[in-house]
């Protein structure tokens, strides 16, 4: 679905996955899950765009909910996978350390794994190569994404600016609906190893020239920056 002219999302508010498109091609925000790779070929058919326009995919971080299909775009179409430096190992099959434990409620959690499995996440998609990328990157990619390094959630979680269309995407740096609560508004994202880390990386979105912050998991924000800083910080202290 298109949110802007030049921005598209695949997926929903469980996982979505995004897409830039440029007259020099197009970039792709996260990859989701594996079944998502069939979302993104009737999405690129509908707008008659075809998987050869995608130069790049950028991931958020390394978790297999965000892996899904990057690894048949490199194997297939030899598609460079960008991934947060120390993401690399997490990208490439690494089993991340357990979170510590995370309120949850039954019902939306069996709804995000019941989602998760209806798209083949249950495969632990890894990426057999990826190039890494740091703070303040500029990525040779359609509307020149920059790197903003986000740790908490994970070491390499990044978030991905893209002044072009006026859009940050955060992955799990923060959520606007808690996958194990369902509930919404901006707030930290479950499953996060480091939470003082994640709190304080929250920072570094503050004074971008934005109109969308477009988590991993939730509704994308359009509220501005400082609103959701302010939600975040009080959903927090909650
Ligand atoms: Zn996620």
């Amino acid at each position: 679905m298109e949110l802007a002219p030049q921005l598209r999302r695949i997926g929903n508010d469980l996982v979505a996955v995004h897409l830039i498109l440029t007259d020099e091609g197009i970039t792709v925000i996260d990859t989701g899950l594996p079944g998502h790779y069939r979302d993104l070929r009737r999405e690129l058919e509908a707008i008659g765009r075809s998987l050869s326009d995608i130069r790049g995919v950028v991931l958020t971080h390394g978790d297999s909910d965000h892996t899904g299909f990057a690894e048949r775009l490199r194997a297939e179409l030899g598609i460079p996978v960008y991934v947060g430096a120390d993401d690399a190992g997490r990208a490439m099959g690494e089993k991340p350390p357990s979170p510590p434990k995370d309120r949850r409620r039954l019902g939306p959690v069996l709804r995000f794994f019941a989602y998760a499995i209806s798209k083949g996440g249950v495969s632990m998609p890894k990426v057999a190569q990826v190039e890494s990328v740091s703070d303040g990157d500029v990525l040779p990619l359609p509307g020149d994404p920059v790197i903003i390094g986000m740790p908490g959630h994970s070491p390499g979680s990044v978030a991905i600016h893209v002044p072009a269309v006026r859009a940050v995407f955060v992955g799990d740096a923060l959520t606007t609906r808690s996958v194990l609560t369902g509930v919404e508004g901006p707030q930290p994202a479950p499953f996060t190893d480091d939470w003082s880390a994640a709190s304080r990386s929250i920072e570094r979105l503050v004074g971008l020239d934005v109109d969308w912050v477009i988590p991993g998991h939730g509704a994308p924000w359009v509220g501005g920056v400082s609103a959701l800083v302010a939600a975040y910080r009080a959903a927090e202290s909650a």
